[in-house]
């Protein structure tokens, strides 16, 4: 976490220590922190803040969005894809499971994206479905082509939700412009505090309550507010925002040096999705050589200091693979990796990696 978030959090649990639904002075100080945090969030957002519902992070909303569009806004299909993050996944197979909506699966292309055609037929066949197609994939990048889904989603008035864990923060995102009607964030993500983060929930799709109890965040979520965590994750995207735009061209020039690298230094690796085309630039996925020893990887890694994923086929078999990898039709047999790029990283780390990998390869 940045140092200014962490103050601010400070700040909030030395002076906010009441509870921002107590009608007392200590009670209404909170409340404004509060309020005032969703002011901004929505701020970035474009968004009205009665829009933003705070939570515990992408897979709660991402949860709370698909029972709430089946329970409440009669959608009764579910159109997703299998590279979807479990929390939807498992959601919509959940759903599908008791009988409430029947869920279909967009096919994918080439590179890993969602086939806009086959999603038109699918909208056609289902009108007045959920769609919950992910901004950026949290393993390959793959980016989703936001606004021209979101049309497609309006011409067969169908309901658009799309898992913005991975882009909020690192895009200007104008949820008015890119006609999104449910979006999810986790503040993590975007160097805040971890276990909170919102919902982005447009006017005239409010769900009931999922949470029920107090009459916090407009009766749908009871449960007293993370007060610092609100602050704090309201803090980091302001942050992010203030420097996103060197942020990317830092980023990007890390992940292509980081391509460059590995393509001249480890013989036979694939990069996996679309890479080098529509792909956040703070995620790389890899394929490594059969050769490599898969279940040295991650540990000599580790003793290096160098903290990635793995992005499939795991060594030591507790894991099962990527689900992801799979449904790209990727040979899941060959280890990968999953490398995630932030603003504090360097351009020595990302020579380092390239260097230790040739040295396992
Ligand atoms: N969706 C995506 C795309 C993610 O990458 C993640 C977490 O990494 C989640 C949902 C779940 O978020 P959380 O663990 O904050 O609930």
């Amino acid at each position: 976490m940045e140092g200014a978030v962490i103050e601010e959090m400070l700040l909030c649990m030395e002076t906010l220590w009441g509870n921002p639904s107590s009608v007392h002075e200590a009670g209404r100080r909170s409340r404004v922190a509060v309020e005032n945090a969703r002011r901004k969030v929505a701020g970035f957002l474009k968004v009205a803040p009665s829009e933003l519902f705070f939570c515990s992070g992408g897979t709660e909303g991402n949860n709370a969005i698909l029972w709430g569009a089946v329970r409440d806004l009669g959608c009764r299909h579910l159109i997703t894809c299998a590279t979807e993050h479990p929390a939807v996944l498992k959601t919509a197979e959940n759903i599908a499971r008791q009988g409430l909506a029947e869920v279909h699966h967009v096919c994918l292309d080439a590179k890993g994206h969602p086939s806009t055609d086959h999603l038109s037929e699918l909208l056609s066949a289902h009108p007045g479905a959920l769609v919950s197609l992910m901004h950026a994939n949290n393993e390959t990048g793959n980016l989703l082509p936001v606004k021209a889904v979101a049309e497609l989603c309006r011409k067969h008035h169908a309901l658009f939700h799309s898992d913005t864990v991975q882009s909020i923060g690192k895009f200007h995102m104008d949820m008015q412009k890119l006609s999104m009607d449910f979006a999810v964030a986790s503040a993590h993500k975007f160097h805040g505090p971890k276990g909170v983060g919102f919902m982005v929930v447009r006017q005239g799709h409010f769900f009931k309550a999922y949470i029920d109890g107090g009459g916090q965040e407009r009766l749908i979520r009871a449960g007293t507010e993370n007060v610092c965590g609100i602050v704090g994750m309201a803090k980091a995207l302001e942050l992010a925002h203030a420097s996103m735009e060197r942020d990317q061209e830092h980023i990007t020039g890390l992940k292509e040096a980081c391509i460059r690298l590995l393509r001249e230094k480890v013989a036979g690796c694939l990069f996996n999705g679309d890479a080098e085309g529509s792909s956040l630039h703070t995620i790389l996925n890899v394929s490594l050589p059969p050769a490599l020893d898969a279940e040295i990887l991650l540990p000599r890694l580790d003793i290096a200091g160098i903290c990635v994923s793995s992005g499939s086929a795991c060594a030591s078999g507790a894991h099962k693979g990527s689900h992801v990898l799979a449904a790209m039709g990727v040979d899941t047999r060959l280890p990968s990796l999953r490398i995630s790029f932030s603003r504090h990283n360097t351009m020595d780390e990302v020579k380092q990696l390239a260097t230790v990998l040739a040295g396992i390869t």
